[in-house]
């Protein structure tokens, strides 16, 4: 697998790209943690410019503009990224095996037992450790 430098990785967070880069299909590319993570750098970034041109500008109407620049640029594209990431995790617990296994962890994609993520419909463990889940 080809390996992403940090910039790179940094990158693909801050702009909450959509889909894991090629060669990236084994394991979740985007987690909760990483949009979260994502959303935070934006919100933060707004907020210093926001200071910046608080002290240049004295008007309220800037304070505005960042509440809105926050809901737009910070948390909106967020949101969307978390949607996408939970239909997947949807998909993946209604249309696999895994999905139907009492080892499977949805929050991080994870096979319990085997410590591996499960990105695809073929289960890791070829079905024999698959347990029915308990309800
Ligand atoms: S035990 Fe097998 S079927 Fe169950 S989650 Fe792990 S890999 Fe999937």
């Amino acid at each position: 697998m080809q390996q992403r430098s940090g910039f790179d990785q940094f990158m693909d967070l801050f702009l909450l790209r959509v889909q894991a880069p090629e060669g990236h299909e084994d394991r979740p590319y985007y987690t909760t943690g990483s949009i979260v993570f994502a959303a935070l750098v934006r919100v933060t970034i707004i907020g210093v410019i926001t200071l910046i041109l608080s002290e240049r500008m004295s008007s309220d109407t800037i304070w505005y503009v960042a509440l809105f620049a926050i809901w737009l640029v910070g948390v909106w594209p967020a949101h969307l990224q978390y949607q996408r990431f939970n239909a997947h995790v949807k998909t993946l617990q209604t249309g696999t095996l895994c999905g139907a296994c009492r080892h499977f962890n949805p929050t991080n994609q994870l096979c319990t037992i085997m410590d591996v993520h499960v990105t695809s419909e073929a289960p890791p463990c070829e079905g024999e450790a698959w347990e029915p889940l308990q309800h």
